[in-house]
């Protein structure tokens, strides 16, 4: 492993560790980097501090990394900043594109709904450019509940784009590199290899949901995903994880129940993909924060015990 890529591993374990101070504020290692680092803002506003510790200025690290897969879900909109924080219910691009007011730069999303509870229209008309008003109003909100973070994309697939970059995925060439024997190249076409490069990238069935006959243009498969990734926006970040594991689908349907995509089922399902994880992104706001246990409180040990307090998390989704 090179050190660059010893590096990116580094920042990705970090970032998990991040993704929990943020999605568990009430955790317990939370609590205690909130009250030691940043107790009036979030995580991915924190500064790095005086005097940090090892661990903090290392998990801080992985702040912008984090910053490009998460997004705010909004119930209430108390605790959402109408500019600064990616926030619509768009994935691709959860950031206005009206530019900030001076005057209400400290504005809440809270501030956008009327006292039923819903957006206000008629001041959403008033206030943002003609593209952002039916975006805001595509948004729903859940007056009931509290605004919280959530990841752009299914934590599963997030999980397959790190097998597909760690060249884990179990396409024919990985098998037979680990001994397992399997017959055939492609399941998809006909070449005679089938690498995680070919079929997320030069298959036909790739090109055909890329409109593209060279997707990679010269770049190794991770160096293509890295650009990608660095670019600003994560419009094509997540398009790119939805076509991927669109060609995966396609891929496993063929392999195990001999079924062939055409490629407006293809492009189809790219499509259907991006509107089902926006729609899982507010149904979660209900399931998470209805699920959430309430906080517990610490009491002493009796007279002569002593107490350990530890603090572990379940991942629920892998
Ligand atoms: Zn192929």
């Amino acid at each position: 492993m090179r050190f660059k890529r010893l590096r990116e591993f580094n920042l990705a374990l970090l970032a998990k560790q991040g993704w929990r101070i943020l999605a568990n504020p009430l955790s317990l290692v939370s609590r205690i980097l909130k009250a030691r680092y940043f107790p009036s803002v979030n995580f991915l506003d924190a500064p790095l501090g005086h005097n940090p510790s090892y661990i903090w200025r290392s998990i801080r690290a992985s702040q912008d990394l984090l910053r490009k897969g998460v997004m705010r879900r909004v119930s209430d909109g108390k605790d959402t900043a109408v500019w600064g924080q990616p926030w619509l219910l768009d994935i691709t691009n959860p950031c206005l594109l009206t530019h900030e007011i001076e005057e209400l730069k400290d504005a809440r999303v809270s501030n956008l709904l009327d006292g039923n509870g819903r957006w206000d229209e008629e001041l959403i008309r008033d206030i943002f450019y003609p593209q952002d008003v039916p975006r805001i109003l595509a948004t729903p909100v859940s007056p009931e509940y509290e605004d919280s973070w959530c990841c752009k994309v299914p934590p599963k697939i997030c999980n397959f784009m790190w097998r597909c970059v760690m060249n884990v995925l179990p396409v024919r060439e990985n098998l037979r590199s680990k001994r397992v024997f399997v017959g055939g190249g492609c399941p998809l076409c006909s070449v005679d290899m089938e690498t995680i490069t070919h079929i997320l990238c030069e298959c036909p069935v790739a090109m055909c949901l890329w409109d593209c006959t060279d997707i990679l243009q010269g770049k190794t498969f991770v160096h293509f995903v890295e650009s990608v990734y660095e670019k600003p926006d994560a419009h094509d970040a997540v398009l790119m994880a939805t076509r991927f594991w669109t060609c995966w689908l396609a891929r496993n349907d063929k392999v195990w129940h001999g079924k062939t995509w055409s490629s407006s089922t293809l492009k189809e399902r790219v499509t259907q993909l991006v509107i089902q994880w926006q729609r899982d992104v507010h149904v979660n706001t209900a399931t998470n924060q209805s699920s959430n246990p309430p906080p517990a409180t610490w009491s002493p040990p009796p007279n002569g015990l002593l107490k350990c307090n530890v603090d572990a998390t379940v991942a629920e989704n892998f």
